[in-house]
C-alpha cells in the first residue's frame, strides 16, 4: 500500500491557485530553498530538465518575469525557445490556437504564457495539452509573482502564519493583488487590500482572510509586510483618479506611512516601480525594502515551479 500523501492531487498547470493545496504550495516554497542553494554554487546548473523544451510565449511586455523564467529553465538544462508576439505571425492575423498548435508541433514540453486577456493561459493549456504556467493574464492572475512574494516574506519571518500583509495601490487592475489575495491566506496570513474606492473592487472582500479599506493608515497599522502596486495606466480607460499628485499625496508608501507598520516590517513591490508615485524613493532604497530580494527570489521560485510541473511527479 502506498503511503497517503498530504499534498493533494498534483495539478498539471499553474494557472492560479484554485487546485493547489496549502501543503503543496509549502512544498513548492521549500523546494525554492534548494534552488537558491543551486544558485549560490560556483556552477549554477543542474541537469533536472535536460532534454525538455520550455517555450516562453509573451504576448505582453515583461522584464523580470521573462528573464527569470528563461534563466530558471536554462539553469536546469532545458532548451528554451522564446516567442514574442510582436515579432510573430500573430501580427499577420494568425490566431492564438493556430500559433500554439505550430509551437506544439515543434515538440515544446511546457509553456510559460503572458497575455493581456484574462483566461488566455487556460486556452493555451487546452490547445497545447502541455503543462502551462501563467506568467500574468490580464488583470486576473500572476501566480509566480505571488509565490515569490510569499517566499520573500517567509524568508524574513520564517512562516506566513499569523502575519498581516498590506497591499496598497491599483487593486482593480492588478493580477498581483488578486494572486496574493488568493495565496497568502492559504498560507496563514491576513491580507488588507487598500486603494481609492474607484480602484478597490468590493467583491474581493468575499475572499477568505481578505479585508478592504480605502484608508492607507488602517491598512498598514501593525502590518508585517507592505506592498506597493503600480497604477496600471495601460489597463485604465480613464476617470479612476482625480490626479496622480492627489493619488501620491494619499496613497504613496512613504516613510511616514511605514512608521504605522510593525517594527521590522518589510516593503515589497512587484515592479516595474514608478518611483515617488506609489512608493517614495527613500523607502524603495531603504533598509526595510526587499524589492531586489524579490527579484532574486523570482529565479529560485520559478525553478521550483518548473521542476514541480515537469519532473518531480510522484
Ligand atoms: N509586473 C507585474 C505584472 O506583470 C506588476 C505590474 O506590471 O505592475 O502584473
Amino acid at each position: 500500500m502506498t503511503a497517503p500523501t498530504t499534498l493533494g492531487a498534483r495539478p498539471r498547470h499553474l494557472l492560479d491557485f484554485a487546485d493547489w493545496t496549502p501543503e503543496r504550495l509549502t512544498a513548492l516554497l521549500d523546494n525554492a530553498d534548494t534552488m537558491n542553494q543551486v544558485l549560490d554554487r560556483p556552477v549554477r546548473k543542474v541537469p533536472a530538465l535536460q532534454g525538455l523544451t520550455v517555450c516562453t510565449a509573451f504576448f505582453e511586455n515583461s522584464t523580470r518575469t521573462r528573464v527569470s523564467f528563461e534563466l530558471a529553465a536554462r539553469r536546469m538544462s532545458a532548451d528554451v525557445v522564446s516567442f514574442a508576439a510582436g515579432a510573430s505571425s500573430l501580427s499577420k492575423g494568425e490566431s492564438l490556437r493556430d500559433t500554439v498548435e505550430v509551437l506544439t508541433a515543434y515538440k515544446v514540453d511546457a509553456y510559460v504564457v503572458r497575455h493581456p486577456a484574462s483566461g488566455a493561459a487556460h486556452l493555451v493549456a487546452r490547445y497545447s495539452g502541455k503543462p502551462v504556467i501563467n506568467a500574468g493574464d490580464g488583470r486576473r492572475a500572476h501566480p509566480t509573482q505571488a509565490l515569490l512574494d510569499a517566499y520573500t516574506i517567509r524568508q524574513e519571518f520564517g512562516s506566513l502564519e499569523g502575519l498581516t500583509v498590506a497591499i496598497i495601490g491599483d487593486i482593480r487592475h492588478s493580477r498581483v493583488a488578486r494572486s496574493n489575495a488568493e495565496l497568502l491566506p492559504k498560507l496563514g496570513a491576513r491580507v488588507r487590500l487598500c486603494g481609492p474606492a474607484t480602484l478597490l473592487p468590493a467583491d474581493l472582500a468575499a475572499l477568505p482572510g481578505v479585508t478592504l479599506t480605502t484608508d492607507p493608515r488602517e491598512a498598514v497599522r501593525g502590518a508585517h509586510a507592505v506592498m506597493a502596486l503600480r497604477l496600471q495606466q495601460e489597463r485604465m480607460a480613464g476617470g479612476y483618479l482625480a490626479s496622480l499628485q492627489e493619488y501620491a499625496d494619499h496613497y504613496q508608501v512613504s516613510g511616514a506611512l511605514l512608521r504605522e507598520a510593525e517594527a521590522g516590517a518589510i516593503v515589497l513591490h512587484p515592479g516595474p516601480m514608478n518611483r515617488d508615485l506609489e512608493l517614495s524613493s527613500d523607502v524603495a532604497d531603504g533598509e526595510q525594502s526587499r524589492i531586489l530580494r524579490q527579484v532574486e527570489n523570482g529565479q529560485a521560485v520559478r525553478m521550483s515551479v518548473l521542476y514541480h510541473l515537469l519532473v518531480g511527479r510522484e
